[in-house]
């Protein structure tokens, strides 16, 4: 299996070999397409597998067309602290230096005008931690019904931290017609609960 069997475009595929990438990780190579097909997906994951690239990879080819409205993100990523939120757009920087996307981070400890600024320039990718988005929900500073496509990653870190009743609200927020894609190292009962509410006929992987 190599990267280019995995439907990505040419200019990702080089900016993986940049990476020093030479094979796809196991996660990689099973999400990767499905990703691509704008499916649903449940990834048994731990870090270190591979798998922020398993999602940031296909979605900078899905995000690369379309057009950013203001105060209307076109995806959204939930991280459950702002270190991993930070990591996540690192990852972004890295493979989609050249597309032309735009990303905002929305996490505690940063000055929220310059959030709100960037929200309304119009957002390709927003990296937000559960509080600060619902935050700026409840403000009006944010619009949530042309988000098209959510991940919610390390699911079970946000079950430790409390947030699950913060990512209900915010899945209900969203439009029914999306992609959603769950990442969690475990599946404990709460989290299942949660993928069968707010997914669609996923698939399931675990590595
Ligand atoms: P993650 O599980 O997303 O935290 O990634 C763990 C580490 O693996 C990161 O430092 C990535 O740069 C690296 N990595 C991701 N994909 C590959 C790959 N296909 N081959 C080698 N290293 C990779």
């Amino acid at each position: 299996m190599t990267f280019a069997d995995l439907g990505l475009s040419d200019e990702l595929l080089r900016a993986v070999e940049t990476a020093g990438y030479t094979e796809p990780t196991p996660i990689q190579a099973q999400a990767i397409p499905q990703v691509h097909m704008m499916k649903d997906l449940i990834a048994v994951a731990q870090t270190g597998t591979g798998k922020t690239a398993s999602f940031v990879l296909p979605m900078i080819d899905i995000l690369s067309h379309g057009r950013r409205r203001a105060r209307m993100p076109r995806s959204l990523i939930l991280e459950p602290t702002r270190e991993l939120a930070m990591q996540v757009a690192e990852n972004f920087e890295k493979y989609g230096a050249n597309h032309d996307l735009k990303l905002a981070l929305l996490i505690g400890g940063v000055q929220m005008g310059d959030q709100v600024r960037a929200l309304d320039e119009g957002v390709d990718v927003l990296i937000a931690t559960p509080g600060r988005l619902m935050d700026l929900f409840e403000r009006g500073k944010i619009l949530l019904t042309g988000c098209e496509l959510l991940v919610i990653d390390e699911a079970d870190r946000m079950l430790d931290m409390g947030f699950i009743p913060d990512i209900e609200f915010i899945c209900e927020k969203l439009p029914t017609t999306r992609q959603t894609l769950l990442f969690s190292a475990t599946m404990p009962g709460p989290i299942k609960k949660l993928a069968d509410r707010f997914l669609t006929s996923p698939k399931y992987i675990e590595v």
